[in-house]
């Protein structure tokens, strides 16, 4: 390959690493900048006396995709990660009632869901193959698939798409239509807070998320899902991709509608002919760029929920918990107001809590377990009175009053060190926009699809963007088909100017 092939890359997050690799693949000389001392992003580690920690993805979800992924590297997922299949998905337990393990072993699926309501699993086998085949038809007419312009074909395929699958349709009202247990409702619609996202607002084009962990499966590597990160960067460097850790990039260099490279934070200057930022996109229109009205706009647009993310060493493991457990709070259904209206948390939270060790003992010395317990809470936002400190106090007391209701009494006795991401982490370790840890845009209809912002920035031709906040949106998996698509983009570009 001759000229015009040096690529920049700004963040060795899941979405930058993979774009490298496939650039690489195509002759292209990349080398990537992240601010941080470790690569991955939100799908980094931390070790801490012995203990390993997953800083934010937990669950392997949607194996096809790391298989794509990794096939179109020339290598195989299954020998390439040594894989748990996770049965039970997860256990959902509900305040002083019922605890379903979401399973894909369908007989005890069938006695618990018959346990809570009469008549239940039928219907829950009727939903199963619609939930399966508007995975399917989100992946291929959706989410893998890069728009253009309003005269895109495809945009008419998306928008009748989005009218078959109810799109319109609330999430919540979609599942409350087949079932009247509130129980069987929460555990088919609260996996939308995995994407920062209120159950009873979201579309119910994300009615198929549970039906899909039951049959695409979800899984950990052994090694904790990091692995995944870890195993791309040595596929990268194979490639000659260049990771520069430790390297913050401070400004985008622009001129004459080109953007001629990156400026670091310690007044180096990178030339490139292409940059790519998986930066948070909204950060990088308000930060990185020359001040435009986009920017502004961005900023209008809804954001994803944040977290309080407490990751606990602990010199004891527990049997009460399964891998992934949700704890449901008794209130539930009301608290999504004060998550997503009034940006606090809730007074009893619904909590989500990661035990590594049930299927990888790697994860923490023997006998001990690496526990991490996320609640959801409200995005910074300014116009609010936001005392993280307090809210994180209050968010620490919560978990452990639920773990001693759960019988855990002794929890906080066995907790042998804390660290606690509160938004201001997310805001400030990762630059995510108002500290909005799963997106950082949020993932409304409109804010989707052909109406996401691309992924090539309209007046710098040579400046694209992957992850999270492009399209398709965020999870790990997406990230991996952000880097397919906007490496597409670029050989198509290439392609045409030949
Ligand atoms: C608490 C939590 C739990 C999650 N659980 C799951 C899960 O179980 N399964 C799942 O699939 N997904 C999960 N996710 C989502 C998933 O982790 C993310 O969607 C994915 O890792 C994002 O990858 P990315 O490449 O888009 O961005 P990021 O990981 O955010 O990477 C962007 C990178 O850019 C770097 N950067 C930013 N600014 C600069 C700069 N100026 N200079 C240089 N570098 C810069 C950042 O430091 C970062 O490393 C979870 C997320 C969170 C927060």
């Amino acid at each position: 390959m001759g000229s015009n092939n040096n690529v920049v890359i700004i963040g060795a997050g899941l979405g930058g690493i993979t774009a490298g690799i496939h650039l690489a693949r195509q002759g292209y000389n990349v080398s990537i900048y992240e601010k941080n001392t470790f690569p991955g992003g939100r799908c980094g580690n931390f070790f801490k006396d012995g203990h390993r920690f997953d800083i934010g993805a937990t669950f392997l979800m949607m194996p096809e995709i790391y298989e794509k992924t990794y096939a179109s590297f020339g290598r195989i997922f299954t020998e390439e990660l040594k894989l748990y299949r996770m049965d039970p998905v997860y256990k959902v337990k509900f305040k002083e009632r019922e605890e379903i393990f979401f399973t894909s072993d369908l007989a005890i699926l069938k006695k618990q869901f018959e346990g809570i309501e009469n008549g239940s699993y039928n219907k829950f086998l009727r939903l199963m193959p619609k939930g399966y085949d508007a995975y399917k038809k989100s992946l291929r007419y959706i989410i893998d698939h890069n728009y253009n312009s309003l005269l895109d074909f495809s945009l008419i395929k998306y928008c009748f798409l989005l009218l078959k699958l109810n799109a319109l349709t609330r999430h919540y009202n979609f599942i409350k239509r087949y079932f009247k247990s509130e129980v069987l409702r929460t555990i088919l619609t609260f996996q939308n807070l995995y994407m920062g996202k209120d159950p009873s607002r979201a579309s119910s084009l994300f009615f198929f998320i549970p039906f899909m962990e039951l049959t695409s499966g979800v899984f950990f590597p052994r090694g904790g899902m990091h692995q995944v990160v870890e195993n791309f960067v040595s596929i990268a460097r194979e490639h000659d991709v260049k990771i520069h850790l430790n390297s913050p990039v401070k400004e985008i260099k622009v001129n004459n509608g080109t953007a001629t490279g990156i400026l670091m934070e310690d007044g180096s200057f990178h030339e490139a002919d292409i940059i790519i930022s998986n930066a948070d996109l909204p950060w990088v229109y308000n930060n990185l760029l020359p001040k435009n009205k986009l920017a502004g706009k961005l900023n209008k647009l809804k954001y994803t929920s944040s977290a309080f993310v407490f990751f606990w060493g602990l010199d004891t493991v527990y049997p009460q918990f399964e891998q992934h457990n949700v704890y449901v709070s008794g209130r539930h259904n009301e608290n999504f107001s004060t998550i997503f209206t009034d940006k606090s948390i809730p007074d009893e939270p619904t909590i989500y809590v990661h035990s590594p060790v049930k299927s990888d003992k790697s994860a923490a010395p023997e006998g001990q377990d690496s526990i991490m317990a996320i609640v959801h809470t409200g995005h910074i936002d300014n116009r609010k009175e936001q005392n993280w400190e307090t809210l994180k106090t209050l968010a620490r007391q919560a978990i452990l009053k639920r773990l001693a209701e759960e019988g855990m009494t002794d929890f906080k006795s066995h907790i042998k060190f804390e660290v606690c991401y509160t938004p201001k982490t997310w805001q400030s370790l990762f630059n995510l926009t108002n500290g909005s840890a799963f997106g950082s845009l949020g993932h409304e209809i409109l804010q989707m699809g052909y109406f996401r912002p691309r992924n090539q920035h309209k007046t710098y031709k040579n400046l694209y963007f992957v992850g999270g906040s492009t399209h398709p949106g965020s999870g790990t998996p997406l990230a991996l088909i952000s880097a397919k698509l906007v490496t597409e983009r670029i050989i198509k570009k290439r392609m045409f100017s030949m």
